[in-house]
């Protein structure tokens, strides 16, 4: 991996708790969608917590695009604390970019794409090459969050879906009953049954699945019992959640 140096651009509110952080492209920079890196809080020094200074981002934005965004639940740790109180301008440095697994490969195989509240990142990277290139291949992006304002880029992937389309959003709300505003889309978990129905047009598609390890895990063993084989699943888990 290489170090690159950045500043942060902007930073703005995606959803509930949820932040964006817009980085100035570095020179040189290259990466392909569903790939990661580590940003570095440039204030680090000798002695601290390596968590409490890197931490891994998967990137949202698309290679094409002119700046590196990032998206993350803002929590009470050390590294969030002090990367939400940077300000605009502050010198970073990201060290990537990083892993294969959800990178889609080349070709027309179907993409069903699974997402556990933050877990969307990846596949935002993913799905604003895809309508960049105008690519052809039957996209499913299955999106599990507890209500509609947790629901990170929830706007944009609707728009995505009116403008791209071998893209279908199936985003579902887990948590409706405790929820200040209206979904008239799924509710509930995904189970076996729905990811059979959601899946059943598609040919031998590759599922993506990215977000804490829990979901990920869960997610995995709701396939194999559906009878998907193993090699048809690749995963990113999210650790640290
Ligand atoms: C490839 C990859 C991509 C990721 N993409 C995103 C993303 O797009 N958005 C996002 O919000 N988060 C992402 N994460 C998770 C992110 O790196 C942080 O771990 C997470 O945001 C929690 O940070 P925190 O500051 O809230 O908690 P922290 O206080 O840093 O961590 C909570 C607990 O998790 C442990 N922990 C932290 N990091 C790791 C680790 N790498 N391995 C094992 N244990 C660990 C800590 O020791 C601590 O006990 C990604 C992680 C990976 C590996």
């Amino acid at each position: 991996m290489s170090l690159y140096p950045t500043r942060l651009s902007a930073s703005s509110l995606l959803a509930t708790g949820t932040r964006a952080f817009v980085l100035e492209k570095p020179e040189g920079f290259d990466f392909s969608p569903g790939q990661a890196v580590d940003l570095l809080l440039a204030d680090a020094s000798e002695g601290e917590a390596l968590q409490d200074v890197r931490h891994a981002f998967s990137l949202v934005s698309a290679p094409h695009e002119s700046h590196v965004v990032l998206a993350t639940r803002m929590r009470d740790s050390a590294y969030k604390n002090r990367l939400a109180a940077l300000p605009i301008g502050s010198s970073l440095q990201l060290d990537g970019p990083f892993g294969s697994a959800l990178v889609p490969p080349a070709g027309q195989r179907p993409l069903v794409m699974i997402a556990g509240g933050i877990g969307i990142t990846p596949f935002m990277s993913i799905l604003r090459t895809a309508a960049s290139q105008g690519w052809q291949r039957s996209l499913l992006l299955l999106y599990v969050n507890r209500c509609p304002q947790d629901a990170a880029f929830l706007d944009e992937l609707q728009q995505l879906a009116e403008q791209l389309p071998a893209f279908r959003l199936i985003a579902t709300m887990t948590r409706m009953d405790d929820a200040d505003d209206s979904w008239g889309g799924p509710r509930g978990y995904l189970d076996e049954a729905a990811i059979r129905d959601f899946c059943a047009a598609l040919q031998d598609p590759l599922y993506l699945l990215s977000g804490p390890p829990a979901l990920v895990e869960s997610m995995r063993d709701l396939l194999e019992d559906a009878g998907v084989d193993d090699d048809a699943i690749r995963s990113e888990s999210f650790t640290g959640y």
